[in-house]
């Protein structure tokens, strides 16, 4: 990359090897169920994930999509986090597109909905309530820090969530940062859920995808649910072969990412005007605030780092005085040195 692009994993490039094997994929017809590199990814994911199946999508926001609307029909009701992104992120989509009612609660610090909350929420057989369905979840929680939720809170939702008869969706764009560091397979983070989303193309550096994976007869459904959407993609095996490459060799080094992270944190919390709480950098996210009396206004500093250092930081989108550096791939250690000495220069 020609600049060092810290708004967000989702600008990360192809690698070499992804290109290389994009380029060469076999491929079918994937509609047809033909497409070898596509089933390849999509049983690969599963595997990974301790689930049945697969089914690539063209994006996370397209998996949690088809996941709501195979778990839920009109008039239904899913619980959801406030912050999470399949509220606050998703052009409504699962309301416009599939009726579905969001009961919203507030995400703790810890990226996680209160037990007691969800119970609440819950709707008694009533005629004037909608009926719940759903629980959704968000790991890593990202909006509020990229903060990686347990296996054994997971496990106490799903427990509610079958104690209720409702289905568990994990939206886990990241969910192998959380992963990573937990130091726990993403199996076991999933362990309990109905279905899955996570991405390949944020910190795994595919160009485009996601898989969402849950059991044969889930995924049976949501394929038709994909195609109703637009999903049904046909020579795919050109993108999934870069998926492949993200699943066999993308996941270990995401320690670097969040090594550079804290980094990061460490040498911003050394600066002037700058307010970080550096026991919330768990993954690849680092937020922190620009003080209200900085010799230098946020936006001001976001213009100066893109001309004057070719760094893209920027306030982090609703907000005036936060910004979110994200690290991934193709943002080195030399690259953690040159924004704080950039930072520096512009704050002292
Ligand atoms: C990025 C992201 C998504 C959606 O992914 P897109 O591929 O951008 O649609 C969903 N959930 C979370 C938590 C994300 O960070």
């Amino acid at each position: 990359m020609d600049v060092i692009d810290l708004r967000s994993d989702t600008v990360t490039w192809p690698t070499e090897a992804m290109r290389q094997a994009m380029a060469y994929a076999p491929v079918g017809d994937d509609v047809y169920g033909e497409d070898p590199t596509v089933n390849a990814l999509e049983a690969e994911a599963a595997a990974l994930l301790g689930k049945e199946a697969g089914l690539f999508v063209a994006s996370g926001t397209m998996g949690n999509l088809t996941a709501a609307l195979t778990h839920c029909g009109r008039g239904d009701e899913m619980i959801v986090g406030r912050e999470a992104h399949m509220f606050r992120y998703e052009a409504g989509g699962s309301a416009a597109l599939g009726g579905i009612h969001p009961h919203i609660l507030d995400v703790q610090p810890d990226g996680t909905l209160p037990l007691e909350a969800i119970r609440r929420a819950i709707r008694g057989d009533n005629d004037h309530f909608p009926r719940t369905r759903l629980i959704c979840l968000e790991n890593t929680q990202g909006t509020i820090g990229g903060i990686p939720i347990t296996a054994e809170y997971t496990a106490q939702v799903g427990a509610l969530a079958r104690e209720h008869g409702l289905k568990l969706h994990i939206d886990g764009a990241r969910i192998f940062n959380a992963a990573v560091a937990l130091g726990v397979p993403a199996s076991q983070l999933v362990a309990d859920a109905d279905s899955v989303s996570f991405c390949l193309s944020k910190g795994l550096c595919a160009p485009v995808g996601s898989v969402l994976v849950g059991s044969h007869a889930f995924i049976r459904r949501a394929r038709r649910v994909r195609k109703s959407l637009g999903g049904g993609m046909r020579q795919a095996g050109v993108l999934a072969a870069a998926g492949l490459v993200a699943l066999r060799t993308m996941i270990d080094r995401l320690v670097e990412d969040h090594a550079n992270a804290c980094a990061l944190a460490e040498g911003l919390a050394a600066l002037p005007y700058i307010e970080i709480d550096g026991s919330r950098v768990r993954t690849n996210m680092v937020f922190f605030d620009l003080a209200q009396d900085a010799p230098i206004a946020p936006a001001a500093l976001a213009d100066r780092l893109r001309h004057e250092y070719h760094i893209l930081l920027r306030p982090y989108p609703g907000y005036t005085h936060k910004f979110r550096a994200v690290t991934h791939y193709w943002v080195t250690r030399a690259h953690i040195e040159q924004t704080l000495e950039a930072m520096r220069a512009l704050l002292t």
